[in-house]
């Protein structure tokens, strides 16, 4: 990191907390050429303080700042929490029962869920339909006694 600190020197300026690359950017974000590898600079430093990024794993900043690259203001992020940003965004429409196939219900939900399903009278389909629940998933809820 000292190292890397005193290479791009010119290129970098403390504002605050942040470590702010005021060198070339692109989408807001810091661009840096390591023998021929384009990097973006967060990144980069990321990968230098703590090793390689997981495949499919974002760096993130905590403090909001994209050409900041303060190893502490770093943080990965998963694609999980990237998706679950874009259906909250409503980017992603897919089928709900599929999508939440395997998303996690509160208690509180289970025993809603449990109440709502009375055989012969409303489906695991409809149910399910509702609460984005896979319809078996809400037959095997419903044929345990505990709320687990
Ligand atoms: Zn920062």
């Amino acid at each position: 990191m000292q190292a890397f600190l005193q290479k791009y020197e010119k290129l970098l300026e403390w504002q605050g907390e942040c470590l702010v690359w005021t060198g070339n950017r692109g989408r807001n974000y810091g661009r840096l050429k390591i023998r021929g590898v384009k990097w973006r600079v967060h990144r980069f430093v990321y990968t230098m303080v703590n090793g390689p990024i997981p495949p499919g794993i974002c760096v993130c900043h905590s403090c909001d700042n994209p050409p900041c690259c303060n190893p502490k203001h770093l943080f990965l992020g998963t694609n999980k929490e990237n998706s679950q940003d874009m259906v909250r965004k409503g980017r992603v429409n897919g089928p709900k029962g599929i999508r939440n196939r395997n998303a996690r219900f509160t208690d509180e939900q289970i025993v809603e869920i449990k109440s709502k399903y009375i055989p012969h009278v409303v489906t695991a389909e409809q149910v399910g339909l509702e609460y984005g629940m896979n319809p078996a998933y809400v037959r095997y809820l419903c044929s345990r006694r505990s709320s687990r």
